[in-house]
């Protein structure tokens, strides 16, 4: 069989499986490599549940990805006969005063200005509305909400299962445990050599995560930084008709202080699963390699005294499970999803900055529009490398 392709997807996680699929789905010859089998619990798409919520407050041109994700996560359920995405409805709290949230201050109001502009269903509340709805959520006076009814969880693992069966159908070629050593731009295409081969093509889709500062030129390789990032279930057992899906939304709450700030899940896998939360790592950044992906009695210790205990009383101390993972942030926490200006047969689509999940199908999607035809529906340009390069 010949090594030439069309396009060859390294890294398939969130990003190169959503990649994959789409680039196959369009009649495209497909490669997708990856270093391990996923979903796997190395990189930065495991921990059973991710938000998917619809106005994003990060800014105004995420919401076309996040709405077209939305499309293609249940077109992929049907598809594929899996259930990927659960409707919870989310809680966003935030200070009223956003002068004393120290980071994303505008966050909240951005979420708000979105919902309108698109027509995303929602409320605001008060915090006397949220102690009323919510009453697991220990809010202050001074906190209001932002409820949005069809937002939910993804299970990532079962989403990059499902887009890998779908690419498979489509025509594409996985090849697992292949780690990609190289990648040479040449006169004849691109060159991808592999613990296994080498392998031609005409566009490669850079989606390694993580491992994206490995593959890159060294000017690059600081504007993507890998984090540390720990979720924590801790034990509701006693109180879990407070915390099931149906009475306890996902939620993200901005504490007052410098980066305070923590997010979480319902009590998914019954009484004695616990619920879940994350909280602001104040490691510094980290690599695959060297992250330490144990964690301390301390770490729990702290994150249920700074958190658990002020922002949800009810809970235990206990914790239950926790899950390390990694994600890759560039300097102003946007995504970059663009070609290499020395090599343009190459895109990057990976770092996600913590907030990649939810875009990931429709991120898949437009970069497979752009290999195919060399534009995107939906307009890319915000992602761009150069803005990156400019200010370095
Ligand atoms: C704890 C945590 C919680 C999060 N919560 C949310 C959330 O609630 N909502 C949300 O929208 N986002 C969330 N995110 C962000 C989101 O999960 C990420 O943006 C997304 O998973 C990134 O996927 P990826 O494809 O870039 O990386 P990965 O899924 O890590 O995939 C990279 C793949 O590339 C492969 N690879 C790397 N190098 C090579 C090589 N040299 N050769 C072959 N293969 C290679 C790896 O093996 C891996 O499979 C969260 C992130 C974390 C860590």
């Amino acid at each position: 069989m010949s090594n030439t392709y069309d396009a060859i997807v390294v890294g398939l996680g969130a990003m190169g499986s959503a990649s994959a699929y789409q680039l196959a789905k369009r009649g495209l010859s497909v490669l997708g490599l990856d270093q391990y089998a996923p979903p796997h619990s190395n990189g930065s798409t495991h921990g059973a549940s991710r938000i998917m919520r619809l106005a994003i407050g990060e800014g105004e041109h995420y919401t076309p990805l996040s709405k077209r994700s939305y499309e293609l996560f249940r077109e992929i359920e049907q598809k594929t006969d899996t259930n990927l995405l659960n409707v919870t409805g989310m809680l966003t709290i935030s200070a009223i005063d956003k002068a004393t949230i120290q980071t994303e201050g505008e966050f909240f109001d951005k979420t708000v200005a979105a919902a309108k502009k698109y027509g995303i269903r929602h409320d605001v509340l008060s915090a006397n509305e949220i102690r009323t709805y919510y009453p697991q959520f220990a809010v202050s006076d001074t906190e209001r909400g932002y409820f949005e009814y069809e937002a939910g969880y993804l299970k990532p693992e079962d989403c990059i299962r499902a887009q890998l069966q779908l690419a498979v159908d489509n025509g594409c070629s996985i090849n697992t445990n292949e780690r990609v050593n190289n990648i040479t731009s040449t006169a004849r295409g691109t060159l991808v050599t592999t613990s296994a081969n080498t392998y031609c093509a005409d566009q490669i889709v850079l989606s390694a995560g993580p491992w994206l500062p490995e593959l890159l030129e060294p000017q690059y390789e600081s504007l993507f930084q890998p984090f540390r990032l720990v979720q924590y279930w801790f034990d509701i057992q006693e109180v879990y008709n407070e915390f099931t899906p149906e009475k306890f939304p996902i939620f993200f709450w901005q504490l007052p202080g410098i980066d305070e700030w923590t997010y979480g899940f319902p009590a998914l896998n019954g009484p004695k699963g616990g619920f879940s939360l994350g909280v602001p790592d104040r490691s510094p950044t980290t690599t695959p390699d060297s992250i330490a992906r144990s964690i301390s009695s301390q770490e729990i210790e702290a994150v249920y005294r700074e958190y658990v205990s002020r922002c949800f009383p009810k809970a235990s101390k206990h914790c239950v499970k926790t899950s390390t993972c990694l994600y890759t942030a560039t300097p102003d926490c946007e995504f970059v999803i663009d070609r290499l200006p020395h090599a343009p047969g190459i895109i990057i689509c990976s770092p996600c900055s913590g907030h990649g999940f939810k875009h990931s199908a429709a991120i898949g999607e437009s970069v497979a529009e752009l290999v195919a035809t060399g534009s995107s529906t939906i307009d890319l340009s915000a992602f761009s490398l150069s803005r990156l390069i400019a200010n370095h």
